[in-house]
């Protein structure tokens, strides 16, 4: 045989890997690979033995010259048949002449290699070896199949690590073919900066153990894919041959196990980190500025001023909805260097990282405000959220980051009594005024045992006549130590604990008996309309109607003197129950104003279905109206809006005689505000009323 052949066939041994020649030679069958026409392209020692002839003359040869007469169509008719693709595998019978011209039956299976131009076929005396020659012809088909046709990217190595085979979900996976792999070596897998490290599983099946690692492995493209990779040495007949290597993409497990454990540190509804993940950022950065004292951090409390009012009145999906859209307009108005989370219900946070200047902090925290109060479309409602603020800068003063976090809700409280909408920077005061609102609880429990509260009133003019046409009763503490204490820290203390309710009754006979007293005096004179604020915890009271009822009657008051103000929340909070006592009242004569008008919810569907008289324009618009055109015309369509639905409206923080002429110009019927007079005791009210003759 001529060197060109036993080239030729070490090409074809190395094309069918050591593996595959492993058994070629020691399986004990007789093996002859063939092309499509019949030529003999390589044959085992078996196949030698078995003719009679050397390898060396059969490979120059052709199959059909070994055939005994009358074999060859037979041959020919199942040999095309393995070449047409249709079936991988063929088995007949066939005789063959040996060189010594004895003629012998053979048992042939006959099976074209996958991704070939050849076909192996095996040849066993008829009645002679057949099982073992079946189980290790199927062995062979079996494990040429699994490699070729498994999902898992297969490669294998021989004894000195070099790649011999590929499989096409090694392609498929890595996108290298073959001759790339053979060139390049199982190293142009490897992470760029792990090349040393991962290196150690090739050693470590080259040594004869078998390896099962996580690791990652590289895409042509130079993209790092998630693999869980299995290798092992492969031993036949006690012969080492190298090894095997079998990859299983696993990016969509390790996506989800991320995805897993991003979900434990977000918040699902707005994707932004939770709580948790909030409190330990804000550790990360109490250390660095532990360690690093010129580190700046801020951050910031924000709580979302008329969440529940959105959320019951337009539904829950639409109370989401607006958290998502809030979520992302936080976002886009700070860094993204800056954590935005939530940190629960209608609550944010934010750390500011490296600001500038506190200056610099409070331009954020206006602009987020500002953000957050635009109006948003929510399906077809365009609806107003507004958010309170409190902000926090991070110092060495801090140990614990939970104290960072009590500090801006702090803060943030004295953001949401001072009037929506605002941001306060926390005061070591402030922590103070928490801590005195606990006993500020207390002292309104014994104030109103020790009648420490009284009324004060402020007149509603009527804005045509300029006459008086009633009086607001506002609530005033004057307390044992610390004098004169606002409403706009005692009332929310009071709704919280529910104190409002006996103090909304004592403010409620006070101002009753005033008004019966001054409208005896003004007999000849249209009576007064006294204005009484409820707020949305004195409407939880069941017995409400009944209270109300028992303090007119004892105090001799008509009831359609009296007007009470409510604001949008109560109407929205717990409609059907609220509904029945409005209606209530209404029968009883008992007028409503809607105070803070405008503020509110932005559907204006209620006004139709609750029996309501009046609307009060919130003092923010009233204020500014006459330097801020947004206001005016906000102002303007109020006015409007209250007129077509037979409303009469009344303008409240009235301080400026422009403001009066404005309202004037634009048919508003009532005024109220300091320009008019500021709310005065009962006394100064009756010589104010005097003054009217
Ligand atoms: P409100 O019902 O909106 O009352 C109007 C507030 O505006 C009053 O503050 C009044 O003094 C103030 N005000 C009146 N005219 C002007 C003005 O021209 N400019 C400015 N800047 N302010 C003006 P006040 O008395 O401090 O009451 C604050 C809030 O406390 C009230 O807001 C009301 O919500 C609540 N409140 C007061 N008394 C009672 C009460 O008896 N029961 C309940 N439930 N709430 C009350
Ligand atoms: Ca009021
Ligand atoms: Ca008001």
């Amino acid at each position: 045989m001529s060197d060109a052949v036993t080239q030729s066939a070490r090409g074809v041994l190395k094309q069918y890997d050591a593996f595959s020649h492993a058994l070629f030679e020691k399986s004990g069958g007789a093996y002859f690979i063939l092309d499509d026409q019949g030529e003999i392209v390589m044959v085992n020692g078996e196949a030698a033995s078995l003719t009679g002839y050397s390898p060396r003359d059969l490979s120059t040869g052709m199959f059909q010259d070994i055939l005994s007469t009358g074999m060859e169509s037979i041959f020919r008719d199942h040999h095309d048949r393995v070449f047409s693709g249709n079936t991988s595998s063929l088995d007949y019978k066939l005789c063959l002449r040996t060189c010594e011209g004895e003629i012998r039956e053979m048992v042939i299976t006959e099976s074209r290699i996958p991704d070939s131009p050849h076909a192996i076929l095996a040849a066993w005396p008829a009645g002679e070896g057949r099982q073992l020659h079946d189980s290790l012809t199927l062995q062979m088909t079996i494990f040429q199949q699994f490699l070729a046709n498994s999902p898992l990217a297969t490669c294998m190595i021989d004894t000195k690590g070099r790649v011999t085979f590929i499989n096409e979900g090694f392609e498929k996976l890595f996108d290298y073919r073959l001759p790339e792999m053979k060139h390049l070596g199982l190293a142009v897998l490897y992470p760029e900066n792990r090349k040393v490290s991962e290196s150690r599983h090739l050693q470590a099946v080259l040594a004869g153990k078998t390896v099962l690692v996580e690791a990652d492995r590289r895409h042509k493209n130079n993209t790092l894919i998630p693999v869980s990779l299995m290798g092992y040495p492969l031993v036949i007949g006690g012969e080492n041959l190298g090894g095997v290597f079998v990859y299983r993409d696993i990016s969509e497990r390790k996506a989800y196990e991320a995805e897993l454990s991003r979900q434990a540190l977000h918040d699902t509804l707005t994707q932004l980190p939770n709580r948790a993940l909030f409190m330990e950022r804000l550790d990360y950065f109490l250390n660095r500025c532990h360690r690093n004292p010129s580190t700046r951090v801020a951050a910031f409390m924000i709580d979302l001023d008329r969440f529940k009012l959105i959320n019951d009145g337009l539904g829950h999906l639409a109370g989401d909805a607006l958290l998502v859209r809030i979520a992302r307009r936080l976002e886009s108005s700070l860094r993204p260097m800056d954590t935005v989370a939530r940190l629960g219900g209608d609550e944010f946070g934010v750390i500011l990282d490296d600001y500038a200047d506190k200056q610099d902090v409070v331009r954020i925290a206006k602009r987020v405000l500002r953000e957050i109060s635009r109006p948003l479309m929510l399906g077809s409602q365009e609806v107003y959220s507004g958010a309170s603020m409190g902000i926090v800068f991070v110092d060495r003063e801090y140990s614990r980051s939970e104290d960072i976090l009590r500090d801006a809700d702090i803060a943030m409280y004295r953001a949401k009594s001072l009037g929506r909408g605002r941001f306060k920077v926390f005061s070591k005061n402030m922590h103070d005024n928490a801590v005195e609102a606990m006993s500020l609880e207390t002292d309104i429990r014994q104030g109103i045992a020790n009648k420490e509260f009284f009324v004060a009133y402020q007149p509603i003019i009527s804005l045509e006549s300029g006459e008086i046409t009633g009086v607001e009763a506002l609530a005033r503490w004057n307390h044992p130590t610390k004098g004169a204490v606002p409403p706009t820290r005692f009332i929310p203390i009071a709704e919280e604990s529910g104190l409002i309710v006996p103090l909304g009754k004592t403010i409620l006979t006070q101002a009753c008996r005033d008004m019966v007293a001054w409208n005896k005096l003004a007999s000849d004179k249209a009576p007064l309309l006294l204005s009484v604020n409820m707020s949305p915890r004195q409407f939880f009271q069941p017995d409400l109607v009944d209270s109300v009822s028992y303090i007119l009657a004892k105090t001799g008051m008509p009831p359609d003197c009296l007007k009470i103000e409510i604001t949008e929340s109560v109407i929205l909070d717990n409609a059907k129950d609220v509904l029945d006592k409005l209606e209530t009242f209404k029968k009883m004569g008992i007028r409503f104003s809607i105070d803070d008008f405008g503020t509110g919810y932005s559907s204006m569907g209620y006004l139709q279905k609750f029996p309501v008289d009046q609307l009060k324009i919130d003092l923010s618009f009233v204020r500014d109206m006459h330097m801020n055109r947004d206001n005016l015309e906000i102002v303007r369509a109020i006015i409007r809006l209250a007129h077509s639905l037979r409303l009469n409206v009344v303008a409240e923080g009235v301080e400026q005689s422009v403001h009066k002429d404005l309202l004037s110009s634009m048919k508003c019927d009532f005024g109220q505000g300091y320009f008019f007079s500021r709310p005065v005791s009962a006394e100064n009210m009756q010589v104010l009323l005097e003054e009217r003759d």
